[in-house]
């Protein structure tokens, strides 16, 4: 599809519903660029770290399988608010879980693997010219019981999304204008690195920066998918990874 456009918004960009309509208002300026839009969506601001403290306050002995169905609620609630703030604004929109995209995993609770796609329901809502909303770093493995994908996993919902669409390209929008050479947030003189390889970015992820989730860039790089790091409210340039 040429028009088509695979965005994913972390949870500090949907923290509150002030923040959840500014970015909404980034999915409409792709949509009067005439562009269809897939969005996926994180959990609001600090949901999921709630979620894991008020689970371990009832049980310290994590049980994984009903922790990731207790997580999984999290990405479930922005996806449905997200889309609320779409249809305000007049737009056909449609939310779907992690399971009603068609996204299978294997059983590791906690930190599943995503196995296969299969995006029927994806396909039929973009032909009914819906905004689909899907709800990032959740699955079902293949006796249906709901499955995460690692934390920050709402980045591999979105790479991978956009290779079982076929798509080339995936934007991430975030709290920050782009990939730097160390936490901007942490260190002043940190620089914003306009172009980075897929293995120059898997050595960022692996001395700690957060700003992708390790697996999202594995399957970048097998699908040839380019990754656009971007701010979610400024009008700048990101970090392209390719
Ligand atoms: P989101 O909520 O959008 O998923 P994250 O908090 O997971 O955002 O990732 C973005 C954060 O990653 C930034 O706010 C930044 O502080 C941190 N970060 C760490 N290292 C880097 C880096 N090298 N480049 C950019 N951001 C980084
Ligand atoms: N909500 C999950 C987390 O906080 C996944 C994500 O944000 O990508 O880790
Ligand atoms: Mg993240």
């Amino acid at each position: 599809m040429d028009n088509l456009v695979v965005m994913k918004f972390g949870g500090s960009s949907l923290a509150d519903n002030q923040k959840i309509e500014q970015a909404v208002q980034k999915v409409k300026s792709f949509l009067e660029q005439k562009k269809r839009a897939v969005v996926i969506v994180s959990a609001q601001g600090n949901k999921t770290d709630e979620l894991i403290k008020e689970a371990q306050e009832l049980d310290k002995q994590l049980n994984t399988r009903e922790l990731d169905m207790l997580l999984s609620t999290g990405e479930q609630i922005s996806c449905a608010k997200f889309t609320m703030a779409l249809q305000k604004l007049g737009y056909k929109a449609i939310s779907l879980t992690g399971w009603q995209a068609g996204i299978l995993t294997s059983s590791d609770y906690t930190k599943a693997k995503i196995q296969d796609i299969y995006p029927i329901r994806i396909l039929e809502e973009l032909k009914n010219n819906q905004v689909i909303v899907i709800a990032g770093f959740q699955g079902i493995d293949k006796k249906q019981n709901i499955t995460t994908l690692g934390r920050d996993g709402s980045d591999t919902t979105a790479v991978a999304i956009t290779a079982a669409l076929g798509q080339k390209e995936c934007y991430i929008f975030t709290d920050i204008d782009g990939v730097y050479n160390k936490d901007p947030h942490k260190y002043l003189e940190a620089k914003k690195i306009e172009n980075l390889s897929y293995e120059e970015m898997e050595e960022l992820v692996r001395k700690g920066a957060k700003v992708l989730h390790d697996r999202s860039i594995k399957i970048a790089k097998k699908y040839q998918i380019k990754i656009i790091v971007a701010s979610t409210i400024e009008e700048k340039e990101g970090s392209i990874i390719s």
